[in-house]
C-alpha cells in the first residue's frame, strides 16, 4: 500500500449531535424528576464462555460469547419508574 491510499481513506469522526448543549438533552424522570442515577435491565442474558483444553489438561479461555435474549429495559434510579421509552438516548449519549 502506499502513503496515497492511507491518507485518502480518512474517515469522517462521528460527533454526538448535542455536544454544544447537553443539558437540552438530559434524561429526567417524569415521575421524581431524577436525572443522575438510572438502572438498565437485561432480560433473559446467556453467558457463554468458550474453553479449549491443554495437552496437559489445563484449560484456556478462548472467547467470550454472550447473547441477550430478552429486552433491555431502562429505569429511573430513584423510584423505579420506567423509562424505556428514553433508552434508545441513553444508548446515544452512552460513552
Ligand atoms: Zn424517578
Amino acid at each position: 500500500m502506499s502513503y496515497s491510499d492511507t491518507t485518502e481513506i480518512k474517515r469522517k469522526k462521528i460527533r454526538p449531535k448535542v455536544a454544544t448543549s447537553p443539558s437540552t438533552q438530559r434524561i429526567t424522570c417524569p415521575e421524581c424528576t431524577n436525572n443522575k442515577e438510572f438502572l438498565e435491565v437485561s432480560d433473559g442474558v446467556i453467558l457463554t464462555t468458550r474453553f479449549i483444553q491443554n495437552t496437559d489438561g489445563s484449560f484456556s479461555q478462548e472467547l467470550d460469547d454472550s447473547q441477550v435474549l430478552g429486552q433491555v429495559k431502562f429505569y429511573c434510579g430513584d423510584c423505579g419508574a420506567d423509562l424505556t421509552v428514553f433508552h434508545k438516548r441513553f444508548l446515544e449519549m452512552l460513552f
